[in-house]
């Protein structure tokens, strides 16, 4: 089985690049040239020093003793929370920003629903000095206020979108409109493992940092380099993808992943878009989408901005169809108590995206022998109005 992306940029059935006429020539470039900037020697030791230096990687594997000796196993926290600008999305946007500066572009252009991905990319763009565009929906912008005003303090222009229902998929739209009208010298930081090829693999790689760490953290705290499961929250899928990739063929690694189930699947209030989502096409890929019958988006919801997109990556569809990773739909209040829980077991408190890899770890079964690495996402400073309040 092969669960990496073949030269068409396919997962299995899932996956392509279904673009508009005016972005082919940007997406074919990026599809040519992405592997040897990825693989140059200049490319890697610039990313690796930003990472390290910058980024402050790599973020510590924590032996969390309280939390698994409540599920009865021995649990590790991958610590993205660490990272600078609070989460994982600050290793896709070094390294996309350094991709951009290869292919000469000098205008940065990305989309962002909870602002998370807006400011990470804001951030870079200061480093390099480079102007930068976000687009982010309406809604998004009045109950992400923080977030905005950082990418403004960072430098960012940040456009409210008015279409649609003004939140995340409005704003993408809106994103490869303005890539459409200045193909030649914009270059869009897409926040996640999806969009059109190569940005899935990209993204992938580009996260793989987090296994890579894994790998050898396991070596020095159980003698081995494997866990028994790896567990993560999926919205679009880089923070799991991150997690699993050098792990993808090593069948002895179980891989759970936690969607969100919003108030419950069957609610129709959620964003559990493996177990709800039929083929579609959405933002350039070919993979599962909330839809109606005429084929027509549906509005996800989960308490959680980041999770809270109608698509996933091509490779997560794929890895769940042919069932190399297991997906477990968590809702709301689930991952409220699991942020509380985390929160007071081990004085962490989570994002709320990566409380619901958490709560995904009362549906699980574990021997007492079992390494669980459960990627910590993010902080949670961004929801403290949720926990307090009881929303957002
Ligand atoms: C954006 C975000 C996510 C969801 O995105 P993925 O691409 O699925 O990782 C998860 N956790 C945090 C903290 C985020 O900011």
């Amino acid at each position: 089985m092969n669960y990496q992306v073949n030269d068409k940029g396919y997962y299995g059935r899932f996956g392509g690049a279904y673009v508009p006429e005016i972005l082919h020539k940007c997406v074919d470039e990026l599809q040519k040239r992405y592997l040897g900037i990825l693989q140059s020697e200049d490319f890697r030791k610039e990313y690796h020093v930003l990472l390290r230096d910058y980024a402050g990687r790599p973020s510590p594997l924590y032996h969390a003793g309280r939390l698994g000796e409540k599920y009865g196993c021995r649990i590790y926290l991958k610590r993205e929370d660490l990272n600078h600008t609070g989460s994982h999305k600050i290793n896709n946007t070094v390294g996309q920003i350094l991709v951009a500066r290869s292919l000469g572009k000098r205008r940065i252009i990305a989309e962002t629903g909870a602002g998370q991905h807006g400011v990470a990319t804001a951030t870079v763009c200061a480093l390099m000095d480079m102007p930068c565009v976000v687009y982010m929906g309406r809604t998004d912008v009045e109950r992400q206020r923080a977030n905005v005003e950082k990418m403004r303090m960072l430098g960012a222009e940040v456009v409210a979108v008015e279409s649609g229902n003004m939140t995340l998929k409005d704003a993408t739209n809106e994103a490869i409109r303005d890539w459409c009208s200045h193909p030649s010298d914009t270059y869009y930081i897409i926040g996640s493992t999806v969009g059109p090829h190569p940005y899935p693999d990209m993204v992938a790689r580009l996260q793989s940092i987090i296994s890579e760490e894994i790998r050898y953290q396991l070596v020095e705290k159980e003698g081995r380099d494997y866990p028994d499961y790896l567990m993560a929250c999926v919205g679009g899928g880089s923070n799991a993808a991150g997690t699993i990739y050098h792990y993808l063929d090593d069948e002895r690694v179980r891989i759970v992943l936690a969607e969100a189930g919003g108030e419950g699947v069957k609610s129709g209030r959620s964003a559990a878009t493996i177990q709800l989502g039929r083929e579609g096409i959405i933002h350039g890929a070919r993979t599962l989408v909330m839809q109606n019958e005429d084929g027509q988006i549906e509005e996800p919801y989960s308490i959680s901005a980041g999770l809270d997109y109608p698509g996933i990556g091509p490779l997560h569809a794929n890895l769940a169809k042919i069932k190399r990773a297991k997906v477990l739909a968590v809702n709301d209040d689930e991952a409220l108590r699991a942020a509380f829980e985390l929160t007071r077991l081990e004085g962490i408190i989570p994002a709320l995206e990566s409380a619901h890899a958490i709560g995904a770890l009362s549906q699980m079964e574990f021997d007492k022998d079992d390494v669980v690495v459960l990627t910590l996402s993010g902080r949670g400073d961004k929801d403290m109005n949720t926990y307090l309040n009881g929303k957002n």
